[in-house]
């Protein structure tokens, strides 16, 4: 069985790049009948809260993902101790005792020698007396997974064929000074207790999965599949991740926007397939497959996220709006629908149909609205009834087109657009009519 994760650490709010992430993660659950793990990724404690978390949870539930279980990394602690103490026993992860400084110091020497900039492993060298020595000294050591050294391979299932040479890289620190857990170790340690079977994430991820790669062989553990995504542009081409405000999933919620816009929009993006609305998940489970994710980054603008929200409504059945229209029928929804950008607008138009408006008639138009006041037909009105209406004020006043429209919209919504009238008319009743034609 499948089963993925999506793990963001409880330190804000997530925002389109992250919920794009987490959208993908549920794609793969459903199209694959599998399962969606939500792992909160906090070890960091000072940083992470409830709140954060909270609300992660609750956007998560707005675009519409459901986890089938929920796991929290500050829990687990007692089981990273057991494995890292494993990996010490085992010399795997060793100790080493430079300071921020020291470590920088070297950088420096090795950029001035034009050396990589890669650990010199220097805390593997310790001996037993140089340990003791500095444990005196009240010095505590952070510990560095030893490396393999090789290539690691694996086929990503975004960008192919990857191979990471980890000579290049520095043995990775898994736990500081202070006991504390980076992240990376914890995250191997529970894709392989959580039986994780695909880890799809960003590109930003692609260095770790070869040092993951290594620490999952090293614990026995069986290697996920992994498909690594582009990450999101602004439609100035510059990253994400370091802003959020409107691209927050709770600011887009906040404003208005319909889960399934946003849901399309970020399923979509960065694929093969065009970016249109879908009314639910399943259009987009049908044609989900990971080969479609383009490497190179994929541009959000938020522009085209409200144009998708609009396109969206305009076709939204009324089963998908009714409980958030109280009080209007969906002969109402069906008129308007068209004439929404965000949700929210159907108070306008509802206030149009039966509400205060301020009738607009031109000073020449006034013997022609007059007129055609008495002219309306007898109730009861349906869609065909503004067609008698009009046949009938053209024939007695001979205006046709704009000029014998526009001055009825104007008197009888006060605006110069608007849904058609032929569906509004009846949704108003001729009492209303009655009164704004007068
Ligand atoms: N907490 C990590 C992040 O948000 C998770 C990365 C992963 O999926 O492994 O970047």
């Amino acid at each position: 069985m499948t089963i993925v994760r999506f793990a963001p650490s409880p330190t804000g709010r997530i925002h389109i790049g992250n919920a794009r992430t987490a959208i993908l993660n549920w794609l793969m659950a459903q199209k694959t009948g599998g399962a969606f793990v939500l792992r909160y990724d906090d070890t960091d404690t000072a940083r992470s809260t409830q709140d954060f978390a909270d609300g992660i949870a609750a956007d998560i539930a707005w675009l519409g993902i459901v986890p089938a279980r929920v796991e929290w990394q500050s829990k687990r602690f007692g089981r990273y101790d057991e494995i890292a103490n494993r990996l010490r026993a085992e010399g795997r992860l060793y100790p080493c005792y430079e300071t921020a400084d020291e470590l920088d110091r070297k950088r420096k020497r090795q950029e001035a020698r034009k050396l990589p900039p890669v650990y010199d492993r220097a805390g593997l060298k310790l001996t037993g007396e140089d340990r003791a020595r500095l444990d005196a000294e009240g010095r505590k050591p952070h510990w560095r997974f030893r490396l393999d050294g090789r290539v690691v391979t694996w086929n990503d299932l975004i960008r192919g064929p990857q191979h990471i040479d980890t000579t290049t890289l520095s043995d990775p620190v898994l736990v500081r000074e202070d006991g504390t857990y980076l992240y990376t170790l914890p995250s191997v340690i529970d894709d392989i207790d959580f039986g994780i079977t695909h880890v799809i994430r960003g590109e930003d991820h692609v260095v770790n999965t070869a040092v993951q790669i290594e620490i999952t062989e090293a614990l026995g553990g069986k290697v996920p599949d992994y498909a690594h995504h582009s990450l999101l542009t602004g439609a100035d081409g510059k990253g994400l991740s370091k802003r959020l405000g409107s691209l927050s999933i709770a600011s887009m919620r906040e404003n208005g926007l319909e889960p399934m816009a946003v849901v399309s929009h970020a399923a979509l993006l960065g694929t093969s397939d065009n970016i249109h609305p879908c009314q639910d998940y399943s259009e987009l489970v049908a044609g989900f497959a990971l080969d479609k994710l383009s490497r190179a980054p994929a541009r959000f603008d938020e522009k085209e996220l409200l144009a998708l929200n609009a396109k969206l409504l305009h076709h939204m059945p009324w089963d998908n709006v009714k409980d958030r229209l109280p009080g209007v029928t969906e002969a109402f929804w069906l008129a308007i629908r068209g004439n929404v950008e965000k949700l929210s607008d159907w108070h306008l138009w509802h206030r149009v149909v039966a509400g205060e408006v301020a009738p607009v008639v031109a000073e020449e138009d006034r013997a022609f609205i007059a007129e055609a006041r008495t002219l309306l037909p007898p109730e009861p009105w349906d869609t065909t009834s503004w067609k008698t209406w009009t046949d009938a004020v053209k024939a007695a006043t001979g205006r046709k087109g704009k000029p014998l429209f526009m001055p009825l919209r104007l008197a009888l919504t006060g605006l110069d657009h608007g849904p058609e009238l032929a569906q509004l008319l009846p949704l108003m009743g001729r009492e209303t009519a009655l009164e704004r034609l007068s």
